[in-house]
């Protein structure tokens, strides 16, 4: 399925080396998108261009820490060199680490606010001249924590309900110069970082069966069900939507868990 004048289109994705965002990549890549890849390691945003190929799309693999300005500033760089600007910005790079609130050190709280919240800021403000020249969108990837959260999880919940501040601001100084900027929330989505939380609270199938119990609709989500929603607010076909926030998580947000 190709989306009308996506071939002249670009998409960044941060974080593209694994999970949700290698799955949006290869969405954007089918769709006609050529996309950028950029990831904190080399090799894992090079298996993900390798993927893309193989299927006949076009990518661009660029090593970035999405918390250092002047790497964000080289990737944008490189993506206007070789593809000529950036329409579509996916700000999908994030980290966790599972602790109390009272254990965190000072230095898990700057990594975390750093990669969820200063890295979409940077990208978003260094690909902002691109986006503006091209009427491009931003998709922001959240998580159903900033609306509720479970325990050892409060930096990261913090982080994801910032970012949704971030994307109705961003959205509201943006519209003028017609570039949209939406969120994402997933919920429990089969990746590396679901079975990280699993592993923390004690035992990957386990906790997998309890929160699939949890689940509405009784199961996890599979990363393609997110990029799905991501391409969507990045499309025309979202023209009118900015400041949004799509939730993507199977019903998990809408039921109540009492005992
Ligand atoms: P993932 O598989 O761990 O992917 C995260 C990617 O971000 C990894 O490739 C990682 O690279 C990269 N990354 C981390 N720090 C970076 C940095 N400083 N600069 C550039 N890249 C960096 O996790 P995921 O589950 O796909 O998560 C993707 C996004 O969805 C995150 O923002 C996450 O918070 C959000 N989310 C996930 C879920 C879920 O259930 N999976 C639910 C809600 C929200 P390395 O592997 O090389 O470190």
């Amino acid at each position: 399925m190709t989306e009308q004048g996506a071939k002249e289109r670009v998409a960044l994705i941060t974080g593209a080396g694994s999970g949700i965002g290698r799955s949006t990549a290869l969405l954007f890549a089918r769709t006609g998108y050529r996309a950028a890849v950029v990831d904190l390691r080399a090799d894992s945003g090079a298996r993900t261009v390798e993927l893309i190929e193989q299927e006949g799309g076009t990518a661009l693999g660029i090593a970035a820490d999405v918390r250092k300005s002047c790497d964000v500033r080289d990737a944008i760089d490189e993506v206007a060199r070789r593809f000529g600007g950036v329409d579509v910005l996916v700000n999908n790079a994030g980290i966790e680490y599972y602790r109390r609130a009272d254990e965190y050190t000072a230095e898990e709280f700057s990594a975390i606010v750093d990669t969820n919240l200063r890295g979409a800021f940077l990208c978003a403000q260094h690909a902002y001249p691109s986006l503006r020249e091209k009427g491009g969108a931003i998709v922001n990837i959240s998580s159903v924590q900033a609306y509720a959260n479970e325990s050892h999880i409060s930096v990261y919940a913090a982080t994801k309900a910032a970012l949704l501040a971030l994307t109705r601001g961003m959205a509201v100084d943006f519209a003028s110069d017609g570039v949209r900027v939406n969120a994402v929330c997933p919920g429990a989505i089969r990746t590396g970082m679901l079975a990280d939380v699993a592993e923390g609270v004690g035992g990957r199938q386990e906790a997998l069966r309890n929160l699939e119990r949890n689940i509405p609709l009784g199961r996890v989500g599979e990363p393609e069900q997110v990029a799905q929603a991501v391409l969507f607010l990045a499309s025309r076909n979202a023209g009118y939507i900015t400041g949004a926030t799509l939730i993507v998580d199977g019903g998990l947000l809408s039921r109540l868990s009492l005992p």
